[in-house]
């Protein structure tokens, strides 16, 4: 595999720290080890996150166009248009956002804290646009950037979520590499990863990655989306093409994409009762913050596989925090008892 053929512009502290959960694990009853890799903790751009790993590989190639601003688009609580405006910020770059009403909530201050408050700080110029969820190229998108071309800009175009981009899954191929240093340190490796999946890259460079030592269809995705069969076609695609650049030494098949539906319900952006459990579960236990939309749902994912047995005992797992928890401020309301 050949992951270094492709610049990288460091935007991370180096590799995310790996932590045992001994009284998550404990409380689970003890015969699972679970671990989490803190990529919610990996930059001090902006609380960092997944994107920023993922925007390393895209940023060289915006510098090397010569392109003066990002551009991309998410719901008002997006954390990825956070952390494309913190890039954009640390580089001198201009950034416009374009924000969708992906996720109908209540509370009043919805569109003034958390992500959209931070991108805001950081300088972006945010666009409030009235346009449900779909992982598709929008018109709200192609607006943006024709806009930009006519005050005289020249637009860098990054994807929802960064994914639908050439460049997108190679992030977490490096994030599989980092694992494997970091399992030579701890002395053995783990039996299952555990990823939260929306628009697909983050799920699917793990699979290249891993399928470098044969462990593809142990990344467990939790699907966030509601809308799995989008996500599923979106991480093998994606696989494929990643797998192709890198030059991984074997095809991706659809069964290396294993990705759990059972966990997205209600709808995206909206958590259900067991996610708010596993929320103040991770938080009471672990003091490890998770967020409604993401990360809530693949720790209640990881909570039940193993409570259920379905993740053997005698099993180490990894739990991948992606971040996410700005959008929190959106929530308020869910919280304010505790
Ligand atoms: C974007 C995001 C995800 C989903 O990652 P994809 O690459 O879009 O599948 C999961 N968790 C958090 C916190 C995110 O911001």
């Amino acid at each position: 595999m050949h992951l270094d053929r492709f610049p990288r512009h460091q935007l991370t502290f180096g590799p995310s720290p790996i932590e045992p959960l001994k009284r998550l694990s404990a409380h689970l009853g003890g015969k699972v080890e679970i671990w989490a890799k803190r990529d919610d903790c990996n930059s001090g751009l902006a609380f960092g996150g997944n994107k920023i790993r993922k925007l390393e590989y895209l940023v060289p190639d915006a510098l090397a166009q010569g392109c003066d601003t990002l551009v991309t688009i998410g719901g008002v609580q997006s954390n990825h248009t956070r952390q494309v405006a913190a890039v954009a910020a640390k580089l001198g770059l201009k950034c416009r956002l374009v924000q969708e009403s992906w996720v109908t909530w209540p509370d009043a201050v919805y569109d003034r804290v958390g992500n959209i408050q931070l991108s805001r700080i950081m300088g972006a110029e945010v666009e409030l646009v009235n346009e449900p969820f779909a992982i598709g190229i929008k018109q709200s998108w192609e607006n943006a950037l024709d806009d930009v071309r006519r005050r005289g800009g020249k637009p860098y175009a990054i994807p929802a979520g960064a994914s639908d981009h050439p460049l997108g899954g190679l992030g977490y191929v490096g994030f599989a590499e980092e694992v494997r240093a970091q399992e030579q340190e701890l002395g053995f490796r783990f039996d299952y990863v555990i990823v939260c999946s929306v628009t697909g890259s983050t799920q699917a460079g793990m699979v290249v990655g891993f399928a470098h030592d044969g462990r593809a269809q142990k990344v467990i995705g939790i699907d966030a989306s509601a809308k799995p069969e989008e996500t599923r076609a979106a991480i093998l695609k994606i696989a494929r093409d990643t797998a192709e650049k890198v030059g991984l030494n074997r095809p991706i098949e659809e069964a290396d994409v294993v990705l759990n539906e059972d966990y997205a319900y209600p709808e995206y952006g909206i958590a259900s009762a067991e996610t708010l459990a596993a929320i103040r579960l991770g938080g009471r236990l672990e003091a490890m913050p998770t967020d409604p939309v993401y990360e809530g749902k693949s720790l209640q994912g990881l909570i039940d596989l193993v409570r259920t047995g379905k993740i053997p005992a005698g099993s180490r797992v990894l739990y991948a925090h992606l971040g996410g928890v700005p959008a929190l401020n959106g929530y308020g309301a869910l919280f304010k008892d505790g």
